[in-house]
């Protein structure tokens, strides 16, 4: 391995320059401009994925959730653009695809986390083709709106793998928003809609399940709990579907299939000294610090902490990470605390979000002084209006958009 050249030294390497990346290198260059940070990014192209869920719905077009990686990197923070392969905890170094090595005094690890399209046979082959789609990728998310379009009564089916996956909300906001349009079109009772699922809950905070499940009963949506997508034939257009815990399989036909993919972390920091038994970065939950390297942190989806994997998430926990690395860099003590927040907004219906806001543990934590149970215009302005300019206007550029919420019991 090739020593680090003064050029390849920096306070703080951050790896990832996506929604958590960028947000933490902005705040670090706001609070403390002299500090010399560097990013490790191989895309040129960022995405903001909550907005792909829209477009999958015809509400937005994918050129609206996209802007150059190069623009949104702040000033004075050095773009290495090149993917990070390996961890040396113990050497304070990170070894990039090219061999470059570059050595940190702090490190924050925020690469995201992967999807395993090839771990269900037959899909990797068919997607974006044969009415197979999903809004999970920048490829097909617009291939969902014109199966969704064309869709004139028939099968339609929708998937959801095993957790964790990012945004969890996200698979069931799909299933509502194609049933409103064919219901508004008038063919939904021409068209049967499955929902499967591999887990046994709708959602994973009890609290706002029976609002969501109104939802599955008032479309007439058929949900199959412990179903979980193992192969697509999308020539034949069938679906095959292990019933979890047995060797049970179930065949579907569909005319159009919406699939979600299984995700895992990254391969290369699940075969790194950071991650935890299950691949994932292995932190503390609350400070954000990593349970064996002092210097070394994390953020956004990569983490292995219970909260909801959301870009929500990943901005309220950027400000603990700032505030952690300088205290460290500083020999002061960890006062950021990270308390789990997560935020899902439910597209229950076109103009409809049931928004759920949650801590660790389930616990119910709203912003707004409504029931955010029931489905509201309020929160659909937030979510098509609202939440895109705060992210590219406010998160990204550094500012504190932490929201204040209020925690109550999940009852
Ligand atoms: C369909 C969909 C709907 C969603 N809806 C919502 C929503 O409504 N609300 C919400 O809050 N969140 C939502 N999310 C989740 C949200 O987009 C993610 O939680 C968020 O982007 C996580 O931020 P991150 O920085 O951890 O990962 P990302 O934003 O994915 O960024 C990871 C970055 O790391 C880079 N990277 C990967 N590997 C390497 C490597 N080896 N070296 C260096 N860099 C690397 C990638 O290129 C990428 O730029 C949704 C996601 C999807 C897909």
């Amino acid at each position: 391995m090739a020593d680090p050249t003064p050029q390849d030294r920096f306070s703080v390497v951050i790896v990832g320059g996506g929604a958590a990346g960028i947000t933490i290198a902005a705040q670090l260059k706001r609070q403390r401009p002299n500090l010399s940070v560097a990013i490790i990014e191989p895309s040129t192209t960022h995405a903001y994925q909550p907005g792909w869920t829209l477009v999958g719905a015809g509400v937005m077009t994918l050129a609206e959730t996209l802007r150059q990686e190069g623009g949104l990197i702040p000033k004075d923070v050095t773009w290495l653009r090149d993917s990070a392969v390996s961890f040396e905890p113990d050497a304070n170094t990170v070894t990039l695809a090219s061999g470059r090595v570059v050595e940190y005094r702090r490190l924050v690890v925020c690469p995201g986390l992967q999807l395993d399209w090839d771990k269900i046979e037959g899909l990797p082959e068919t997607l974006g083709r044969n009415g197979v789609t999903s809004n999970y990728s920048r490829e097909t998310a617009a291939y969902t709106w014109e199966c969704i379009r064309h869709l004139d009564g028939g099968k339609a089916l929708f998937t959801q793998p095993p957790m964790p996956i990012k945004c969890a909300g996200a698979p069931q906001k799909i299933v509502y928003l194609a049933s409103d349009h064919w219901r508004k079109e008038g063919s939904l009772h021409r068209t049967e809609v499955d929902f499967s699922i591999a887990g046994d809950a709708l959602f994973g905070v009890s609290y706002f399940v029976p609002s969501l499940q109104r939802q599955i009963d008032f479309y007439g949506i058929n949900l199959h709990k412990k179903e979980n997508l193992i192969k697509v034939d999308g020539e034949k257009r069938e679906a095959t579907f292990q019933i979890v815990g047995t060797d049970e399989t179930v065949v579907r036909k569909f005319d159009m299939l919406h699939v979600v993919p299984p995700q895992s972390a990254p391969d290369f920091v699940k075969k790194s000294p950071l991650a935890n038994t299950g691949g994932w970065l292995d932190v503390d939950p609350s400070s954000l610090r990593h349970v064996k390297y002092d210097t070394v942190f994390g953020a956004g989806d990569v983490l292995g902490t219970s909260n909801a994997k959301t870009a929500a998430a990943a901005r309220e926990q950027a400000p603990v990470v700032v505030t952690n690395v300088l205290a460290s860099l500083d020999g002061r003590p960890q006062t950021g605390a990270y308390d789990g927040y997560g935020a899902c907004p439910l597209t229950v219906a076109y103009g409809k979000v049931v928004l759920a806001e949650f801590l660790y543990g389930g616990k119910v934590a709203p912003s707004f002084p409504y029931d955010q149970r029931k489905p509201s215009r309020f929160a659909w302005l937030l979510k098509t209006e609202v939440f895109p300019r705060l992210y590219w206007q406010g998160m990204l550029k550094g500012h504190d958009v932490k929201v204040k919420h209020n925690v109550k019991e999940s009852p």
